[in-house]
């Protein structure tokens, strides 16, 4: 166990955000005994075929939670409109005492430029957070903390300019545990994401390895060279599955001390 154990938010827009985008690095730090939550800024309430409003956002809170206990996190759903989030002042004030709470040290989330309203909407709440939680004036029952280092999730939207990998994760020792995790989002991964599967309960999760698979190997495409500069040729062309981040300059600085103490499992 660490003598004092990091405190990771990964703040998504949907329940299976944080999962789809960081479930592997959360698994990597929950395995070192530090601590990660998982949070969900709406319900989940909309995205679905057939069923809709509190008794969908009631089963994505439990997914979310059976996902999040998979990677040894904790989870957090707030209870927003799926696909009406907007970056108000009383959503500014529920980030900065979340963040405050939790003690984070390291918060990602999404970019700003994202073709979800709600994934932007995250993104910039989380920005306007962010260095507000030092003011102690503000959301005055709420002990103010120091600025955490602040990353975003990696996307593939190329305007107004593209995503920039300052951290990679190789995490391909624990992407059986991110599949089991993304497997919890029945709703989500059975019922609408990929349509409705009619792929017997015994034979999903395989389903879902092949569903999932040009989506999260996407990234280790694009930084392929990256990574054979950083871990050379070998271990570069070996590397299956990655997580990247982005630092957002609206956070603490990431410097080399930083890096190191913030991602222990990088070499
Ligand atoms: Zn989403």
């Amino acid at each position: 166990m660490p003598t004092k154990p990091l405190h990771i938010l990964v703040i998504g827009a949907h329940p299976d955000d944080c999962e789809y985008l960081a479930g592997g690095i959360a698994s990597l730090y929950t395995r070192l005994g530090h601590r990660v939550k998982l949070v969900s800024l709406t319900n989940g309430d909309a995205g679905h075929l057939d069923t809709a409003g509190a008794p969908l956002a009631r089963r994505r809170r439990l997914e979310a939670a059976a996902a999040a206990k998979v990677l040894g996190a904790e989870s957090l759903v707030l209870d927003h409109h799926d696909g009406t989030l907007m970056p108000t002042l009383e959503l500014r004030y529920q980030v900065i005492e979340i963040i405050r709470d939790f003690k984070a040290d390291l918060v990602l989330t999404h970019r700003s430029n994202d073709y979800h309203p709600d994934h932007r909407y995250t993104g910039v709440v989380v920005q306007d957070a962010i260095n507000m939680v030092i003011v102690g004036n503000l959301v005055p029952f709420s002990p103010p903390i120091y600025i955490p280092v602040m990353m975003y999730l990696w996307d593939h939207f190329q305007k107004p300019y593209p995503f920039i990998p300052d951290v990679i994760v190789d995490i391909d020792e624990v992407y059986e545990q991110k599949l089991d995790a993304l497997h919890c989002h029945t709703s989500q991964m059975y019922e609408f994401i990929f349509g409705k599967t009619d792929v017997p309960l015994d034979q999903r999760r395989e389903w879902l390895r092949t569903k999932v698979e040009e989506d999260l190997t996407a990234p280790t495409k694009m930084y392929r060279e990256k990574l054979r500069t950083l871990l050379g040729k070998e271990k570069g062309d070996q590397i299956h599955y990655i997580e990247a981040f982005e630092v957002c300059e609206y956070g603490e600085p990431l410097t080399p001390e930083k890096r190191l103490s913030l991602f222990p499992f990088l070499t």
